[in-house]
């Protein structure tokens, strides 16, 4: 059965984990794998978490299933983090999934179930999985220009014109913030005048929001999903808690449908919940405790805001430090972008070859698009990094 399996290409991101754990180098530096590093290159585990793991270590008195929609209470609250208190909460249901993963993955059937072979349109580039658990759930995939390369931002004119002449009823994929793999986010008007554009054109948003908390702030990284919940009769929403709570391994996020009614939501919920069932059964239940006990507990919940608003801090701090550190080896602004884009990533602008150059010759692992992960480097790597970017394109 299994002899016409042929290796499948390589994961660009996840085959560089176990090259750079090889790597003798003591100088080597890992800006490939998506994860918030602090001053010390460990991911850590905020106190809160922490915290409330203690708490429910103690408290826990079953394993037994919490169901496929996961704790309803974890839900509720992921909510209102990513819709706000302004939501029209009777036509938006959700539930608990593993991981921003799950959540696109259950989505995507959803999308499929209701509309088999729609298109969805994505970002040129995105998050490479996205492509993958579309495709694999029988959608047709379209993408959209989005950056501009010559300055790093988001090309406006460009998905503007895209979006105008998207078919009624199109799926339109769209990074709540802090873009995967550019760092471009559209501004707050850009974001309206897109809005304006998929409400007119009858375009249906699905909505992945991964980094909340890592671009501008917990709030003001939701502006666009709450914008569109008041002006669209229906949205996916597929939220990951990964990042924020520094919990990516527990596998926890939540899919969230707006319906244009409340007997429509329901109704979507319930095949949502289906889907769930099909694919895992059940979502794992650690990390949406973690949330939960964290988020129902003032002080904790003011602690892991404190400290999600410390590792913005540290990103933003590299990323004007290195932007700086450029501008002073090459006295010119060509990537001043390093320092206006959100959240953990920024395409270099390296080939492939010269990232493999940079590995090879620097001991600097990034991705082979020329990903990188700000949040990999350490204060004292800027200005190695920056040398290092400029010798492999023979600027230096
Ligand atoms: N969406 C985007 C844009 C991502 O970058 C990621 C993680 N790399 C996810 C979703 C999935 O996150 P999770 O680990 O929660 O499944």
């Amino acid at each position: 059965m299994f002899d016409d399996l042929i290796m499948p290409p390589a994961d660009k991101i996840l085959s560089l984990m176990p090259i750079f754990r090889q790597d003798s180098r003591s100088n080597k530096i890992d800006l490939g794998v998506g994860v918030y590093r602090d001053a010390s290159g460990t991911t850590p585990i905020p106190r809160a978490v922490r915290e409330a793991e203690k708490r429910i270590l103690t408290a826990q008195t079953t394993k037994a299933y919490v169901g496929p929609a996961g704790d309803p209470v974890f839900c509720d609250l992921i909510g209102r983090l990513v819709f706000g208190e302004a939501a029209p909460w009777e036509r938006i249901r959700g539930i608990q999934t593993p991981g921003g993963a799950g959540a696109l993955t259950v989505l995507a059937g959803l999308i499929s179930l209701a509309r088999a072979g729609a298109a969805v349109h994505v970002p040129d580039p995105t998050w490479v999985n996205h492509v993958s658990i579309l495709e694999d759930n029988g959608l047709r995939v379209v993408t959209y220009p989005y950056l501009d390369r010559r300055t790093g931002e988001v090309d406006f004119d460009a998905l503007l014109d895209h979006f105008s002449r998207s078919e009624r009823g199109d799926i339109v994929l769209l990074h709540g913030c802090c873009h995967n793999p550019t760092g471009a986010d559209p501004s707050r008007s850009q974001w309206q005048a897109l809005a304006k554009i998929i409400a007119e054109r009858g375009l249906v948003p699905l909505v992945d929001i991964a980094y909340q908390g890592f671009g501008e702030g917990l709030e003001d990284d939701a502006f666009v999903v709450r914008l569109l919940a008041g002006m669209v009769p229906e949205m996916l929403v597929s939220s990951s808690c990964s990042k924020n709570f520094g919990i990516y391994r527990e596998r926890t996020g939540a899919a969230f449908i707006l319906a244009a009614n409340a007997d429509r939501a329901d109704a979507t919920k319930a095949q949502l919940t289906v889907r769930a069932r099909i694919v895992y059964s059940m979502p794992p239940d650690h990390g949406a405790a973690i949330v939960r006990t964290v988020l129902e507990d003032p002080a904790l919940a003011a602690d892991w805001r404190a400290e999600l608003d410390a590792m913005r801090s540290n990103i933003l701090s590299l990323r004007q430090g290195l932007a700086a550190s450029f501008r002073r080896f090459t006295n010119g602004s060509d990537y001043d972008f390093l320092a206006r884009n959100k959240g953990m990533f920024s395409l270099i602008g390296l080939t492939p070859g010269e990232a493999v150059m940079l590995r090879e010759h620097h001991a600097i692992y990034i991705v082979e698009d020329g990903r990188i992960n700000i949040a990999g480097l350490q204060a004292s790597q800027i200005d190695t990094f920056a040398e290092a970017v400029l010798a492999v394109r023979g600027k230096r």
